[in-house]
């Protein structure tokens, strides 16, 4: 049996799916399969192809060739509400006129649900997203997240066996998005439906997500627990995109960590020593200046170059500074060193 025939409830398995519109393939011979249950996200910079795939899956956008499953069963040429899929936008689309209760059970009407037991899993549904409360109210009188929540539980209530969710935090503030990451997590968590989630911002993808797939001008550049494609990056596209990175080539490689492939060292993996500092046993080092220095409230970033020119950026944790002092100070002579397991080789 292929991973395309899995009759798992939320099982998605995409087959060689490519999209043009006119010259331009937006989504180029992809093949995907998101397991049942999963929170998987696809993270990628504007333009990398994400949302057309979402829209693929949603049956918003034919797909050029190539095939699409849910649970074993081929979509493909199904119309969006033929399929087992919701999709949850950024802008929420509630309807403007109906209480949050009767926007909730909108969908449940349109499926001919009777009266009472639509009131009965609408108020289900706004239960779970914590909304009871404001049930009788219009949406112009909440607040933002709680519209994103509304328009959750709007999806929710049709027991979809697939949630696919655009960038739905994209229009709230940090402190909101964040919260509200946490209870999609444990929304998800506790329905067990699979969310496919599209986001450009890598840490919520790692902070949410099972998953993720890093995509890049319509291809996926990497596929893997946030774990994965954090500490192990496959191409230096990767790499870049996720956290900060020092990458490493050629004689600068050479020069640094004795040999001369492209090689990545996370920031936070280098300390900064004063001048003078003996490396430990499987620590390698390089001498440097300061250049900059940056307080970002938890952390400091400091940026050194060594007589070569070659730049290394490390980070650390504020609490971790000896004495809880300052950092070093722009023109300071450093030690940098780091631990030789933890220089990781880009593949590609
Ligand atoms: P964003 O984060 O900005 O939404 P994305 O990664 O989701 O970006 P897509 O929206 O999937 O990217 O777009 C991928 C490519 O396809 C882009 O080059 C885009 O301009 C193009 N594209 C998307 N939709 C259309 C369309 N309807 N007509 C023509 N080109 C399109």
């Amino acid at each position: 049996m292929t991973s395309s025939e899995s009759h798992e409830p939320g099982y998605v398995s995409l087959r060689s799916v490519s999209k043009a519109f006119g010259d331009v393939y937006a989504v180029n011979d992809l093949d995907l399969d998101i397991q049942s249950g999963e929170f998987f996200s696809m993270l990628g910079p504007s333009g990398s192809g994400k949302t057309t795939v979402l829209r693929m899956i949603a049956g918003f956008e034919t797909v050029t060739s190539g095939t699409v499953h849910i649970d074993g069963e081929n979509i493909t040429d199904l119309a969006p509400f033929d399929r087992t899929v919701n999709t949850v936008f950024q802008d929420y689309a509630l309807f403007p006129h109906m209480t949050i209760q009767d926007n909730v059970e909108y969908g449940l009407r349109t499926r001919k649900v009777p009266k009472d037991e639509r009131a009965r899993q609408a108020s289900e549904a706004i239960d779970r997203v914590k909304l009871s409360l404001v049930a009788d109210r219009l949406p112009h009188q909440l607040s933002g997240g709680q519209r994103q929540r509304i328009a959750l539980a709007r999806a929710l209530v049709l027991r979809p066996k697939v949630l696919l969710l655009d960038e739905p935090l994209g229009a709230l503030d940090k402190q909101l998005r964040e919260e509200m990451q946490v209870e999609l997590k444990t929304i998800q968590r506790e329905a067990g439906i699979t969310f496919v989630f599209v986001t450009h911002d890598q840490e919520e993808a790692m902070r949410m997500s099972d998953r993720i797939a890093v995509f890049n001008a319509g291809r996926i550049e990497q596929l893997g627990t946030p774990h994965e494609v954090y500490e192990n990056p496959a191409t230096a596209f990767v790499a870049g995109f996720l956290g900060i990175s020092n990458l490493l080539d050629g004689e600068k490689a050479m020069a640094l960590v004795g040999r001369s492939e492209l090689v990545n060292i996370r920031p936070e993996r280098i300390r900064l020593h004063g001048a003078g500092h003996k490396p430990e046993k499987d620590f390698s080092s390089v001498e440097g200046v300061v250049i900059e220095v940056a307080y970002t409230g938890a952390n400091t970033i400091t940026i050194i170059e060594n007589s070569a020119g070659v730049r290394l950026i490390s980070t650390q944790l504020n609490e971790e500074l000896p004495g809880h002092k300052d950092s070093f100070a722009v023109g300071d002579r450093v030690v940098a060193t780091w631990r030789s397991s933890h220089v990781a080789t880009i593949p590609h």
